[in-house]
């Protein structure tokens, strides 16, 4: 399960809007207790794909570590990713799947259609290895 703050939920379904007909992208932190995740704090990251930006997303690397290591002085770790699908339902792609590593990791998915925030979904990666992982939908409270 996925706890946001009603704020950070209303600023990651914001950034979709903005970067509309692009895919928005950028990073959860917060706490992770077992099955729960709990968000603290967004980042908004550039999406560095130019060659399919409207449905593609990559986080630069450089800016992912960051973001990690200024989590980290405030107590924070990274928890999950979200991005948007303009025009495209909230749901995975198998793209999304293959590009996604961090086991135990929250993956937010917004729908935008004609540049506004529709449906907001979140997937847990699970499994063991990179042959076995899979994205499980789970519950978001907005708190
Ligand atoms: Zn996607």
């Amino acid at each position: 399960m996925l706890r946001i703050k009603q704020k950070d939920y209303a600023e990651i379904r914001r950034h979709g809007e903005e970067t509309y007909p692009h895919e928005c992208c950028g990073v959860l932190l917060g706490q992770m207790d077992s099955d729960v995740r709990t968000v603290t704090s967004t980042a908004r990251c550039a999406n560095t794909r130019t060659d399919s930006p409207q449905n593609r997303y990559n986080i630069d690397p450089k800016e992912l570590v960051r973001i990690q290591r200024e989590g980290r002085e405030r107590g924070e770790d990274i928890i999950g990713f979200y991005h948007s699908h303009p025009d495209h339902p909230a749901q995975w792609s198998q793209t999304d799947l293959a590009e996604a590593h961090w086991f135990g990791c929250s993956y937010v998915i917004t729908s935008v259609e004609k540049g506004k925030a529709v449906l907001t979904n979140s997937f847990e990666l699970s499994g063991f290895d990179e042959n076995d992982k899979k994205l499980v939908g789970e519950k978001i409270e907005v708190a």
